[in-house]
């Protein structure tokens, strides 16, 4: 039997914003992390990936529950774990060598082993010759490389990697991978047991173990997919499209969207990030496609990444426009019209849809509705806002919503004079 290098247990995240609103990040999430597993985590943009990560790294305490490195609390930042960010914070004063060397003076090794550890792991991730290279004459690839040789160098029981690929151009993000999956067949690779974050489906398939994938509102863990496939994996095989297929179901499965059953409010049915022309255009790709498409293949199709496709998927399912089953994208029979409507019937679909299930809409419309000439200032919608969101999220909502209800027609913005105006004679 393995043993568990990190332990999770039912921890809880809020996170305290300006206006002394508490905003729960993570919920009651548990999980294991055993020796030489290669474990991600997939979910959307805001589902507490990264928090989660630094309460295992001890840069993060959590509200409520407890982790663990081996048997002992994390409380402080652990040691036993290394990270690699989306983009490594190099400091641009030092040469490779130097910024790999880092965290090996941190830990107070001393000369002569410190410089041949650096330059063991400078190799190791082919980096050699970029030995004396500042980092502005890297390219992203190689400067993701020193990050990750500076990761490595400490060796690490557990390497926590969120997002390493995404600020990569798609070549060179394959290219890395690849690299990385072969150094970990190797079996003197001192690190083996790995934690990482994507929102890459494929990626996440090609990597890992096991896959955790987390819901939104607060962050909780949705299921689990093992994948017991041999490295390097073939990703065209029907066993990987599989399990691709499998992610993409289990991450869009809305049985787990809260309690049905009590009225959403803007704060508990958050609007997704996507455009109207964005939604437009997928919904328009599937009608083409008969009405119901493969959500891998459109990813692909669109070269889209999860987080491009999903707030646009999110948003078509929320209005009613389309749904989800079995990983597909299905239009319904609003969603049908809409795509092949003239522009004025499409803006009454939408806005009758965005009225009906799209809260911070509706809350809009109605407070216009009421208010005195119609008017009101963004800042009253701000306000209310705050008290479910961070100050950046609460403004996303609001933009998202002024895009929806102006595309509806239902109300007006004026940027300049921060009003929100409804049409008085709107239906
Ligand atoms: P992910 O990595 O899955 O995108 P994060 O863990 O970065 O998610 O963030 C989850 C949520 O927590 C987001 O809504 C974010 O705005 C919020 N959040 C993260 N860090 C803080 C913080 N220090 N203070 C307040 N809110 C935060
Ligand atoms: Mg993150």
């Amino acid at each position: 039997m393995t043993t568990a290098v990190i332990t999770v247990d039912r921890v809880t995240k809020n996170f305290t914003n300006p206006s002394g609103a508490q905003l729960p990040v993570l919920s009651n999430v548990s999980l294991e992390l055993r020796d030489g597993e290669i474990v991600a985590l997939l979910g959307k943009s805001g589902s507490g990936k990264s928090t989660l990560l630094r309460i295992i790294a001890g840069l993060v305490r959590p509200s409520a529950g407890v982790a663990r490195y081996r048997d002992s609390e994390i409380s402080a930042p652990n040691d036993g774990t290394a990270m690699v960010f989306q983009t490594f914070a190099l400091l641009p004063w030092l040469t490779v060598q130097q910024n790999v060397e880092l965290g090996l003076r941190a830990l107070g090794v001393p000369e002569p082993e410190r410089t041949q550890r650096t330059m063991a792991a400078i190799d190791m991730i082919g980096l050699d010759g970029f030995e004396n290279a500042y980092p502005k004459e890297l390219s992203g690839g190689m400067r993701q490389r020193v990050g990750f040789a500076r990761a490595l160098v400490v060796q690490p029981e557990v390497l926590l990697m969120d997002e390493p690929f995404s600020a990569l151009d798609v070549l060179t993000a394959e290219n890395l991978r690849g690299q990385l999956i072969r150094l970990w067949a190797q079996s003197d690779f001192p690190t083996r047991t790995v934690l990482m974050v994507t929102h890459n489906i494929e990626e996440a398939v090609q990597l890992a173990d096991r896959i955790l994938v987390l819901d939104t509102n607060p962050g909780r863990i949705k299921g689990e997919i093992r994948i017991p496939l041999e490295h390097p994996r073939d990703t065209r095989g029907r066993h990987f499209l599989n399990i691709v297929d499998q992610a993409y179901r289990m991450l869009t499965d809305t049985a787990f969207d809260g309690d049905r059953s009590i009225a959403p409010t803007p704060a508990t049915r958050p609007l997704p990030d996507a455009s109207v022309d964005g939604m437009g255009g997928m919904l328009d790709l599937v009608a083409a496609d008969g009405g119901r498409a493969d959500l891998p293949k459109l990813a692909g199709d669109l070269r889209f990444e999860l987080d491009d496709l999903m707030p646009l998927v999110d948003a078509a399912t929320l209005l009613g426009l389309a749904v989800t089953t079995d990983a597909d994208l299905e239009l319904t029979l609003d969603g049908r019209n809409f795509a092949e409507a003239d522009i004025d019937t499409a803006k009454r679909i939408f806005a009758r849809l965005a009225r009906t299930n799209a809260p911070l809409v509706a809350a809009i419309d109605h407070a216009l509705s009421s208010a005195p000439n119609h008017r009101l200032h963004d800042g009253f919608f701000l306000d209310l806002l705050r008290r479910g969101f961070t100050e950046d999220a609460a403004r996303r909502q609001l933009r998202i919503a002024v895009d929806w209800g102006r595309y509806g027609e239902l109300y007006e913005y004026d940027a300049g004079e921060h009003l929100l105006t409804r049409d008085p004679l709107a239906a």
